[in-house]
């Protein structure tokens, strides 16, 4: 038919996937307007709770070997947790929860809405443009908690009803095996692809087709042991990842070629920016 091959060439000739790499608990600052509130929880910073350790390190990393945007915070989690959403008891700690609601209020204006909004605007521009989203949130994990030693090196978090998300996990999976060969790969593991967070709440703004959302969980006890190996796994993550998008992206190409996208639900408006 004529519109399915106009569409087939048009594919072929675009890019159809855009990765965006993401970075929530990037780094333990406190910004010395709120100082004050974390005079007693110094100790707490420092620890695993105040920052994903690594986790920016391989965002960075990524980021730049997939020529992708980079969105980063290096605000603590203790002020107020990005990957967590406004309803969420674990939005504020123990620290930024005795802030007064204005000054909670003011975190939210300066802090988290703008990430957010940021991340998600930038998404639905390029899903508007015709994209398949690919979003990677970077994490890291502590290797105990709570007395329990967590088995596994890299966690990758997705929601299973979504086959695209599952599909491309498995890709990243398979050729992780290839990358780094004895490492522990779990999938929803230590956490649920589908608890709350930032790409749990996107999925709700952007269709299976249009919009992945995965979490990467790295084990810190590769990040606190450093050198060589530390560096060989943060290759080996990025390298399989982007294996597996090429893959992932080819297929969608021939895919689309098939369906109709239903991007943007309605028109836009004649001549809109
Ligand atoms: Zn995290």
């Amino acid at each position: 038919m004529m519109a399915a091959s106009k569409v087939a060439s048009k594919a072929a000739s675009t890019p159809t996937v855009a990765i965006l790499v993401s970075c929530e608990h990037g780094g333990n600052r406190i910004p010395s307007r709120y100082r004050e509130l974390f005079l007693a929880h110094q100790a707490l910073l420092r620890t695993h709770r105040g920052a994903d350790f690594g986790a920016l390190r391989v965002a960075r990393e990524m980021a730049a070997a997939l020529d992708a945007p980079l969105l980063a915070s290096t605000v603590s989690r203790l002020l107020v947790d990005l990957n967590r959403s406004l309803h969420h008891p674990g939005l504020w700690s123990q620290a930024s929860r005795a802030a007064a609601p204005e000054v909670r209020k003011e975190i939210l204006h300066r802090y988290y809405l703008p990430y957010r909004a940021k991340l998600e605007s930038l998404a639905g521009q390029k899903i508007a443009a015709g994209r398949r989203v690919i979003h990677v949130s970077c994490h890291s994990f502590t290797p105990q908690l709570n007395g329990v030693v967590r088995n596994a090196d890299i966690g990758l978090l997705y929601d299973p009803s979504r086959e695209p998300e599952a599909q491309l996990c498995r890709r990243w999976r398979q050729s992780l095996a290839g990358h780094a060969p004895g490492m522990r790969v779990r999938m929803n593991y230590p956490y649920a692809g589908t608890a709350d967070g930032f790409t749990t709440y996107l999925r709700q703004r952007f269709g299976p087709a249009h919009y992945l959302g995965i979490e990467l969980e790295i084990n810190q006890r590769h990040v606190l042991a450093g050198g060589p190996p530390w560096r060989a796994l943060r290759a080996a993550v990025i390298a399989a990842l982007r294996e597996s998008t090429a893959g992932f992206a080819a297929e969608f190409a021939a895919a689309s070629a098939a369906e109709s996208l239903q991007w943007p639900p309605s028109p836009p408006a004649p001549g809109h920016a």
